[in-house]
């Protein structure tokens, strides 16, 4: 089955022209300069911008669902959510539980990565820094542990893609070594490491940190912290929040240019409250009181008011990026997509509009609202 879309703008991870696609048993087969032909089984949309589907690598839920509760049915209601805003790849979040809830999460969400609804799993903890847990329950933080971790690889069945720890716990570094020896990503964050054990963090193996300045040390000019050996060291990707609430635009703007599009990721870190109204919610064993769509933690539990999780889809974070962050199409396309596609090792799939590679695909209107998503050459919402 062939299917022809014209009349595009067509963002590559080189620029930006004219033109039009061939989507063929799922993938991009040709890419055209020009509207392309109007004829046969076509789409013309009408000059609108298309760009490669959102992959976002740190996501807990959305549409009143939530992957730590390690519940099929909504676990696919999260997923389905986030791919109608354009996330075509998505990795379930975790968040700091007990050995036995967690395991329980892992496998359930090992059956929706098989069914190819999500593409991996990462754990946020549970060997993160007591002092900057955020939304975590600290009653269940511990050390890291080598045996529980290998018991927790087992139970996600090859599908765990990515664990966030913090580097200056006992035996983080050994686990690290594990992790990148499995082919897990260690991502550094939650973490009160200093300057120099950040590195030591990097040197074990670690290559992503965890939405980057929060949750973390604040940048000190004597005392650089996480946040300057994260962003200068090339083997890091940085993840961002750009919800308007976690990070300023201006320390965005900073890590962006510092980091490159080719390091930086955007995330959403989402909760189940994303696409839903104010009100209370649970993000694994914490409640979450979420006013103005600023998650927070509910006032009765220790760190009450901490932000918990935003309620951010990738959309929007793709927009903000550009309107806000004054980044061009290109950087923003490499940042929602090709980017987080290249830390999980799936950019010969996914992340851009290339020959070969799964159509998934963003149709954007006017103000860079989302129009239409392919996800393998099928709409799952059809342009007007
Ligand atoms: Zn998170």
């Amino acid at each position: 089955m062939s299917m022809t879309l014209s009349d595009l703008r067509v963002v590559t991870p080189d620029e930006v022209h004219d033109g039009w696609l061939t989507i063929e048993d799922g993938r991009i087969t040709h890419i055209g300069r020009g509207t392309g032909p109007r004829n046969g089984n076509g789409h013309s949309l009408g000059g609108r911008v298309i760009v490669p589907g959102f992959v976002d690598i740190h996501t807990h839920g959305g549409a009143g669902g939530s992957y730590p509760d390690g519940d099929p049915e909504s676990a696919a209601a999260v997923a389905a959510f986030h791919l109608g805003h354009g996330s075509t790849t998505s990795i379930a979040s975790l968040v700091t539980a007990s050995p036995e809830a967690l395991t329980r999460a892992a496998s359930a969400l090992a059956d929706l990565c098989e069914q190819g609804v999500i593409a991996g799993i990462h754990f946020e903890g549970p060997y993160i820094a007591k002092s900057r847990c955020g939304a975590h329950d600290p009653a269940k933080l511990r050390e890291p542990d080598r045996a529980e971790f290998r018991a927790l690889l087992k139970a996600g069945r090859g599908h765990v893609r990515m664990l966030t720890i913090a580097p200056e716990l006992p035996d983080a570094l050994d686990v690290i070594r594990d992790a990148a020896a499995e082919g897990v990503i260690a991502a550094i964050g939650h973490c009160d490491a200093g300057y120099e054990q950040t590195i030591a963090g990097i040197d074990a193996g670690a290559t992503v940190a965890t939405h980057l300045y929060n949750a973390m040390p604040q940048l000190g000019h004597r005392a650089p912290g996480p946040i300057a050996a994260l962003l200068e060291d090339e083997r890091i990707t940085v993840e961002l929040i750009n919800d308007g609430v976690h990070v300023h635009p201006a320390m965005l703007r900073l890590a962006a240019h510092q980091a490159g599009p080719g390091r930086t990721a955007l995330i959403t870190d989402a909760m189940g409250a994303a696409g839903m109204g104010d009100g209370r919610y649970r993000l694994g064993p914490m409640t979450v009181d979420v006013t103005d769509g600023v998650a927070r933690l509910a006032g009765g539990d220790p760190g009450g008011g901490s932000i918990a999780g935003s309620t951010l889809t990738m959309d929007v974070a793709f927009r903000r990026t550009v309107r806000e962050m004054g980044a061009s199409l290109v950087d923003a396309a490499l940042m929602a997509s090709l980017t987080p596609a290249r830390v999980l090792g799936l950019d010969h799939r996914v992340g851009s509009i290339s020959v070969g590679k799964d159509a998934d695909l963003v149709v954007l209107g006017d103000d860079l609202q989302v129009d239409g998503v392919m996800k393998r050459g099928t709409w799952i919402t059809q342009p007007s």
